[in-house]
């Protein structure tokens, strides 16, 4: 295996479910999208089940697939729109589709109809996300068309909020707002004489933040992952454990001399002479060439900054003139004992969902639980935290 790999503890994740699952007292769903946010999908998806997670959600029908073909047999939500023609795979591979329009509410039917087989639909309100789902107004119709279809079944009602992340007082206000919406629509749709189903709203920041949005089932992802909401705040009195942990090793050891440059465009200049380490891992592996010259790499016990731009697949570290590093010897980009992906994040003005997401195929995902190394295909058999 490469040196460049990432090692995913899913003791952390258990943890972090138990967290969770401690705080709402919820059914929990958790998002398995793009891959598990770049943590491999499977795995995670395998080890929540096992600890006491109920559902899961993925983003497009492959996703869904991929779980079932993995031995998967847990609910598993469809989190956005897919095309017509991946309808009869959405069914095959029983996924639970968020639906709020009446043509795809009328394919699903009839893919259900042809095949004999229910599909079970979560009705998605849109209450201020802009991004799908009908309006609260239009949510009575829209559920009793699911309830009345032969072969559908409404198995939920769900929102997506915008700014739960955010304490700002306009935020706040907004979320209210949305929250207030969707609940009204969930008592429209039960004053027509419809079971709106399971109850589901809470993404991380409304599982920080907002009680009153818990209902149901919460559907936390990077809270699960390890990170903090975008306000700080709630997230550090739960405690999460980051799950990502991005590791190499230097590959090749130099001195150089005052004046003497590392890498393209010359951007980083000796000031003294000092000794550099090249990293095999580049932006190709999904370090942000933005972090060229700004991050800093755990090498020994001591946090040592990039020299120079990254390269599509190496990079290289200044690592003073004492640092006792050797060629071979293991460094930590990022999680672990380093900064973890949250802290890199905001020193490039995105998020840290973007950051795991980009650490790509290329790199070698390996599964830690506890001090065991765990191989791809194991499921894990512990006992539910709660
Ligand atoms: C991705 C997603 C979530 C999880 O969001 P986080 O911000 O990671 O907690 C929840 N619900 C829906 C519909 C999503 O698309």
């Amino acid at each position: 295996m490469r040196a460049t790999r990432a090692f995913i503890h899913l003791d952390h994740l258990r943890e972090n479910i138990a967290l969770v699952r401690e705080k709402t007292g919820r059914a929990v769903c958790m998002p398995v999208k793009a891959d598990a946010y770049g943590h491999g999908a499977l795995m995670v998806a395998k080890a929540a089940l096992a600890a006491g997670v109920q559902h899961l959600a993925v983003a497009t029908v492959g996703e869904g697939t991929g779980l079932r073909r993995g031995g998967v047999d847990a609910p598993v939500m469809l989190l956005s729109i897919p095309l017509p023609e991946e309808i009869k795979q959405l069914a095959a591979s029983d996924l639970e589709p968020l639906a709020g329009d009446e043509e795809y509410i009328d394919a699903l039917e009839q893919e259900a109809s042809r095949t004999g087989k229910q599909i079970r639909i979560h009705l998605k309100i849109d209450t201020g996300m802009g991004r799908i789902g009908c309006r609260p107004a239009q949510a009575p119709a829209m559920a009793c068309r699911i309830a009345k279809s032969k072969n559908l079944v409404l198995a939920g009602t769900a929102t997506h909020l915008a700014v739960s992340d955010s304490l700002a007082p306009g935020d706040r206000a907004f979320t209210k707002k949305q929250i207030g919406a969707f609940y009204t629509a969930v008592e429209a749709i039960k004053a027509v004489g419809v079971d709106p189903g399971l109850i589901h709203a809470a993404n991380t920041g409304a599982v920080t933040f907002y009680k009153n949005a818990w209902f149901d089932m919460v559907r936390p992802g990077i809270l699960l992952y390890g990170y903090a909401p975008a306000d700080k705040s709630g997230n550090a009195a739960l405690g999460v454990k980051p799950l990502m942990e991005l590791v190499s090793s230097v590959v090749f050891i130099k001195s150089v001399r005052r004046g003497e440059t590392v890498s393209y465009g010359r951007t980083w200049k000796a000031k003294t002479g000092t000794i550099i380490g090249t990293i095999p891992l580049g932006y190709a592996d999904g370090l942000s060439r933005g972090l060229s010259n700004k991050w800093r790499i755990l090498a020994g016990d001591t946090l040592r900054p990039l020299a120079g731009r990254i390269c599509m697949d190496q990079c290289m570290v200044d690592l003073g003139q004492d640092s006792g590093l050797h060629r071979w010897d293991r460094v930590t980009i990022f999680g672990g004992k380093a900064p973890h992906a949250g802290t890199m994040a905001s020193l490039v003005g995105t998020i840290p969902y973007e950051i795991t997401c980009n650490i790509n195929k290329r790199v070698p995902r390996v599964y830690i639980d506890g001090p065991a190394v765990l191989k791809p295909g194991y499921t894990p058999s512990y006992s539910p935290a709660i």
